[in-house]
């Protein structure tokens, strides 16, 4: 028989993402609702392990739901892939009669999730991340906010880009996955979308690109380059050699990850957060809330991990034609 589920704590963990808080809110308000006691964990699993556990009641999220960020905090804790370490949180767990924890994340969250599932301790994931690199769900919390952030800050740089006629490389967050930077090459119209999953590495081939652009009358060249190719001042450097136009990079950081989130954001993470404490409630463990296919739904964490996805060639393919 499911344990029966008195008392859950809800964390943030990996990068922070605008839209968390509005699922911290859910999860607590939720499982209020469904008659369960709620602790915050502060600093995702490394909090656990140092205790930085409080009580929440309905007033403990007020006025959270337009910040950006975690009001929880988050933190990268690398001794949490010990075996000996994640029974001690168990512990812990156990010591505060946590029955269960939501965890709002990354897919390295999602592991540590697992881990405390195998140790006793029932775990639900919530996808929180703006990178939207999460095989098993269409969306991913912070990835609207995110991509409306860069794509209001590229059209200001292409407007001084035209103006000058030069060419200008973005580079936007994304370390293993394009999908910001497929998003904003499509939203922004640039030239160029660089992406870590299919960039050769062909530099002569942008430099053509560029100096064919400027014979048939464009003004500037936008190049969108993902944080995981990098290297955008030397690029740029080589670039304005090659061609002989001026040539600016733009490195646009963590502007990417903060501010108030997203009215699509707040409502998706509203769900997952409802979701995750429904599915918490009833007993259900090592599983992780996704959106697929238009509906709201969950997956077995191991089945989550094993899923791939790959950025739709169609769509960029689209994207570049667009802009030629
Ligand atoms: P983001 O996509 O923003 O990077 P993430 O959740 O994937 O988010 P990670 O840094 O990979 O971010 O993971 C967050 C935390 O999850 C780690 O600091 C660690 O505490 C825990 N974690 C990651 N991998 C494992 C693992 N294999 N076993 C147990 N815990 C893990």
């Amino acid at each position: 028989m499911d344990k029966e589920i008195r008392k859950i704590g809800v964390l943030t963990s990996g990068g922070d993402a605008p839209g968390m808080n509005a699922a911290i809110r859910a999860v607590v308000r939720k499982s209020i609702v469904n008659g369960l006691e709620v602790v915050g964990i502060e600093r995702g699993f490394l909090g656990l392990l140092n205790e930085e556990i409080f009580e929440m009641n309905k007033r403990s999220v007020s006025d959270i739901i337009q910040q950006g960020g975690t009001i929880l905090g988050t933190a990268r804790c690398h001794e949490f892939r010990e075996e000996e370490v994640q029974e001690q949180a168990a512990q812990i767990c156990r010591k505060h009669g946590i029955d269960g924890i939501v965890v709002i994340g990354g897919d390295g969250s999602y592991r540590g999730a697992q881990a405390l599932a195998r140790h006793g301790i029932n775990t639900i994931g919530i996808p929180g991340t703006i990178d939207l690199d999460i095989a098993c769900t269409d969306y991913t919390i912070g990835f609207d906010t995110a991509i409306n952030t860069a794509m209001q800050a590229i059209d200001k740089v292409r407007d001084t880009s035209s103006s000058h006629e030069r060419c200008s490389i973005i580079e936007v967050m994304g370390r293993g996955a394009g999908y910001i930077a497929l998003w904003c090459g499509m939203a922004n119209g640039a030239e160029d979308i660089l992406i870590p999953e299919t960039y050769d590495y062909d530099e002569q081939r942008i430099v053509d690109n560029i100096i064919n652009n400027r014979k048939h009358g464009k003004k500037h060249h936008i190049i969108i380059n993902a944080e995981g190719i990098g290297h955008s001042t030397s690029m740029a450097r080589r670039i304005e050699a090659a061609t002989g136009i001026e040539t600016r990079a733009t490195i646009l950081g963590y502007m990417q990850r903060g501010g108030s989130p997203s009215c699509k954001d707040r409502f998706y993470a509203s769900i997952m957060g409802a979701y995750a404490a429904d599915i918490i409630s009833q007993g259900k463990s090592n599983r992780v809330v996704a959106y697929k296919n238009g509906e709201f739904c969950d997956f077995d964490i191991e089945e989550a991990l094993a899923m791939t996805k790959k950025i739709p060639d169609y769509q960029y393919e689209v994207a570049l034609e667009l802009s030629r």
